[in-house]
C-alpha cells in the first residue's frame, strides 16, 4: 500500500491542563483533520487512562486505521502502555508515533500559548508524515544464562551472593583480596546493636564456601567484559598465589619462617606480616598466599640459584609452588552485580590533626583494630607513644566529611562508629577512661540509634559541640587541642592521650576502572549511579549491571546488606523469565550497498558490529543485534548509505522534517 493511502487516527491529550492550559487543541483538531488519510482525531483529558485506551482501540477498530499518532507528554512516559493499546486492537504497536506537546511545546512555552499551538501543529504534522513510514517490527528475543557474576566479597557481595545462590543460581563470586569479608571482617562488634561482628559474619563466609552454587574466586579481578544483558562474557584473572588452593591446610607453619617483615594492611599497618601470609584466623578462604612484590623467592632466585624457599621446606602439605601463573578464566553470566565497597578516608590530607606526625593520633578503623582481640595489640586500646592503656581519649568527628576542601558529603557511619567506640572503652576497657566526642552535628539516624546515644551518653561520655582546628603534641608526648563549644559558648582547652580521627567512607580506588568497564556512571562524590535514586535504588542505566552496598555511598551494614538483598531480588526477577526481550531498534545492513569500508566498526561504541568474510576479498559488516542499542552512528557514518537504523531510517526522517516545515 502506497504512504499516501494510510489511515491514521491523532488523540490529542489535554494532560489533565498541563497541555491544554496553554495550547489550544480546538484550533489543533481542526488543523489536522484537514490532512490528507486522517481518518479521526479524538481529544481526552488522558490518553493514558484505561477507559481511554478502551477508546483508543474502538477507534482503530471503528475506522480501520493503520497508523496511529498520540500527541500528548514526552516519549519516556506510558509507551509501553500504548503500544500495548495497540496490539491489544490488532496492530503492530511499531506502527505508533509520539508527538511531545508538552515537555516540548506547553511547558516550555506557557508565555506565548499562540505560538505553542502552532508550534504542535507543526509537531503533528510531522508525525503524521513519519508515521505513514513506518513499518511493523517484531521485538528481538534473546535466551538469558541464568548465572551471575558478583563482584566484591565484602557484606553485600556476601549476602547478595547467598540469596542468589540459595534461589538456585550459579554464582561466581570475584573478591581481589586473598579473602572474602571486606571492611566488616575487621570489626569486632558493630553498632547499634553491639553483636560481635565475626560471630555473625564469619558463619555467612563460611556458607559461601561451601555454597555448591557458588564459585568462590578469590585473589581475581575482572579483566574484560563483552556481550550484553543475559548474555554477558566475563574475563577474570586469578592471580597467583604461589599456594595450591587443594593442598593449603592453613596450619600457617610458612608464616612462622618467612624472614620478610612488612606492613600489615589487615591491621592497617599497625603491626607486620610476613610474605607469605593468611590476613586473619576465619579468612575464607584459609589458604596461605605469597606476595610476590616482597617474596625473597620470586624477587631475587635466578635460575639454578634459588634464595630463601624457607616456606617451601617448612610446609608438611608441599603446597607452595612458585611456578604458578597469572590464569584468565571465562565465565558467561545473564547478570552482573556490583559490590565493590568503598575505602576510608586518607587522614594524612588534614595534616593539622596531627595524623603521621604524632603516633598516638589514630584512625577510627584503626582503633577498630586495635580493640580487635584479633588486631595487633590483642585487642588491648593503648597509648602508641607509651604502650599504657590510655586515660584520656578524644574523637574528633567529621574528619575529611561535610567540608568543601575534602568530601562535601556526611560519612553517614562517623557519629555513629566513635559512639560504638566510646562504649567499648567505658564498658570494656574501663570506665574510667576519660572519652570526649568533639562533633559537628550527632547524627545518629536510624533503627535504635537515638536509643544507642542516649546509652553513650548515660556513660558519662562528654560531648563538645565544635571542632578543634589543630592537634598539638605536648614534651611528654600527650596531646592537647582547643575546642570551641557552640553549645555552651565556652572554648575548652583538651588533654588527651590518645586522639582517633573519625575518617569516612569514599570511592574505592577501583571504581574508576570499574565504571569504564562496565560503562556505568558516577556521581559528583565519585560513587556508583543508581538508575534511579529512588525508584531503581540497585539498577543501573547499563540493562543486566546491578549494584549494591557501599560503592553507590556511605552506608552502614544494615543499608548494605539490605540493597544486598534488593539487588539480587531484583537480579532474579530479570533472569526468571528466562528471555530478553529488546526493542527491534537495530542497525541493518544492506550488504549489497556494503563496500566493507569498516568505518561503521570503527565508530560504534558497543562493538556490535563485526565483519564478515564473503570470499573472494569481499567483507561485509554484519550487526549483532542483542548488542546494538540502535544509537544510530553506523547509520549516520556509513559512506555508502548501507546501513539504517529500524524505526528511525533516512526515509522516515526525511518525511518528518518536510511535514515540520510545510508552509515555511
Ligand atoms: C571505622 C568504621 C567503623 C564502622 N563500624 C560500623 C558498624 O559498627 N556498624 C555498621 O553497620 N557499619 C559500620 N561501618 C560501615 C561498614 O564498614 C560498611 O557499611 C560496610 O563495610 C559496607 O560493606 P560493602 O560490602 O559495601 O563494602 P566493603 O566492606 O568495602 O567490601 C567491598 C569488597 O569488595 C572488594 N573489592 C573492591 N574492589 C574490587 C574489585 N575491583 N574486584 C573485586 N573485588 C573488589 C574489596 O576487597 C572488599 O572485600 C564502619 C565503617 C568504618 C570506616
Ligand atoms: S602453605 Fe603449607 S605451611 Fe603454609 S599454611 Fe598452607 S599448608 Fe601450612
Ligand atoms: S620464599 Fe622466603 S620470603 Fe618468600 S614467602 Fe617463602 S619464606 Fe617468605
Amino acid at each position: 500500500m502506497p504512504a499516501s493511502a494510510r489511515r491514521i487516527g491523532v488523540f490529542l491529550c489535554k494532560c489533565g491542563g498541563n497541555i491544554s492550559d496553554f495550547v489550544d487543541l480546538e484550533e489543533v483538531k481542526k488543523a489536522v483533520e484537514k490532512i490528507d488519510g486522517v481518518v479521526a482525531v479524538e481529544v481526552d483529558e488522558h490518553w493514558c487512562s484505561s477507559p481511554a485506551g478502551k477508546r483508543i482501540k474502538e477507534v482503530i477498530k471503528e475506522k480501520n486505521l493503520d497508523r496511529v499518532v498520540i500527541v500528548a507528554c514526552t516519549l519516556n512516559m506510558h509507551q509501553p502502555h500504548f503500544m500495548e493499546v495497540l496490539q491489544e486492537a490488532g496492530l503492530n504497536p511499531y506502527l505508533l508515533e509520539r508527538v511531545n506537546a508538552r515537555e516540548q511545546c506547553s511547558w516550555v512555552h506557557k508565555d506565548n500559548p499562540k505560538e505553542a499551538t502552532q508550534k504542535v501543529i507543526d509537531l503533528v504534522r510531522g508525525g503524521i508524515a513519519r508515521a505513514r513510514y513506518l513499518s511493523e517490527l517484531s521485538p528481538i528475543v534473546e535466551k538469558v544464562n541464568k548465572n551471575v557474576v558478583v563482584v566484591g566479597g565484602g557484606v553485600a557481595g556476601i549476602i547478595a551472593s547467598l540469596e542468589l545462590a540459595y534461589g538456585g543460581h550459579r554464582v561466581y563470586l570475584v573478591e581481589k583480596s586473598p579473602t572474602i569479608g571486606g571492611r566488616m571482617a575487621k570489626f569486632s562488634k558493630v553498632f547499634p546493636s553491639l553483636d560481635c561482628a565475626s560471630c555473625i559474619l564469619t558463619p555467612r563466609m563460611a556458607e559461601v564456601e561451601s555454597h555448591k552454587n557458588i564459585t568462590l574466586l578469590t585473589y581475581s579481578e575482572i579483566l574484560e567484559v563483552s556481550g550484553s544483558a543475559g548474555n554477558f562474557k566475563v574475563k577474570i584473572l586469578r592471580k597467583p598465589r604461589y599456594v595450591d588452593a587443594a593442598l593449603c591446610t592453613g596450619c600457617r607453619d610458612c608464616t612462622t619462617v618467612c624472614p620478610v617483615k612488612v606492613p600489615n594492611e589487615w591491621n592497617m599497618g599497625m603491626d607486620k606480616r610476613t610474605a607469605i601470609y593468611i590476613p586473619f584466623p576465619e579468612a575464607v578462604p584459609r589458604i596461605a598466599t605469597v606476595d610476590e612484590a616482597n617474596c625473597l623467592y620470586l624477587k631475587y632466585s635466578k635460575p639454578g640459584k634459588p634464595v630463601c624457599g624457607k616456606c617451601v621446606e617448612v610446609c608438611k602439605a608441599k603446597a607452595i609452588n612458585f611456578e604458578m601463573k597469572p590464569e584468565v578464566v571465562e565465565v558467561e553470566a545473564g547478570a552482573i552485580l556490583l559490590t565493590i565497597g568503598s575505602e576510608v578516608f586518607d587522614a594524612k590530607k588534614v595534616p593539622q590533626l596531627g595524623y603521621g606526625l604524632y603516633k598516638n593520633v589514630i584512625t577510627s578503623m584503626e582503633f577498630e583494630r586495635m580493640i580487635n582481640s584479633d588486631g595487633p595489640t590483642g585487642g588491648k586500646v593503648i597509648n602508641p607513644v607509651t604502650g599504657e592503656t590510655p586515660k584520656v581519649v578524644a574523637f574528633i568527628q567529621c574528619v575529611g566529611s561535610r567540608d568543601e576542601k575534602y568530601n562535601p558529603y556526611c560519612c553517614r557511619i562517623g557519629c555513629t562508629a566513635s559512639l560504638k567506640h566510646a562504649v567499648l572503652l567505658k564498658e570494656y576497657v574501663s570506665k574510667d577512661i576519660d572519652v570526649y566526642i568533639c562533633y559537628n552535628d550527632m547524627r545518629t539516624v536510624g533503627k535504635g540509634f537515638e536509643e544507642f546515644y542516649r546509652r553513650v551518653r548515660d556513660l558519662g561520655v562528654k560531648f563538645i559541640r565544635g571542632l578543634p582546628s589543630e592537634v598539638k603534641q605536648k614534651p611528654d608526648g600527650s596531646l592537647t587541642f582547643n575546642v570551641f563549644d557552640t553549645t555552651t559558648e565556652t572554648l575548652y582547652e583538651v588533654n588527651a592521650d590518645l586522639v582517633v580521627l573519625a575518617i569516612g567512607l569514599t570511592p574505592t580506588p577501583d571504581i574508576e576502572k570499574m565504571a569504564k568497564l562496565l560503562k556505568l556512571s558516577r556521581g559528583h562524590d565519585g560513587f556508583l549511579l543508581e538508575a534511579h535514586e529512588k525508584l531503581r535504588p540497585v539498577e543501573t542505566l547499563t540493562e543486566g549491571i546491578f549494584v549494591a552496598g557501599s560503592c553507590l555511598g556511605p552506608m552502614d551494614i544494615h543499608d548494605a546488606t539490605s540493597e544486598a538483598m534488593a539487588a539480587a531480588s531484583k537480579i532474579m526477577g530479570f533472569l526468571a523469565a528466562g528471555e530478553i526481550v529488546k526493542e527491534p531498534i537495530v542497525a541493518k545492513v544492506n550488504e549489497d550497498l556494503c563496500s566493507g569500508c569498516r568505518v561503521c566498526v570503527s565508530v560504534c561504541p558497543f562493538d556490535a558490529i563485526k565483519m564478515e568474510d564473503r570470499g573472494e576479498g569481499k567483507f561485509v559488516a554484519k550487526v549483532e543485534e542483542v548488542l546494538c542499542k540502535g544509537c544510530g552512528l553506523c547509520a549516520a557514518s556509513c559512506p555508502t548509505a548501507a546501513i539504517t537504523t529500524q524505526h528511525f531510517t533516512d526515509e522516515q526522517i526525511r518525511a518528518q522534517v518536510r511535514g515540520i516545515l510545510v508552509g515555511v
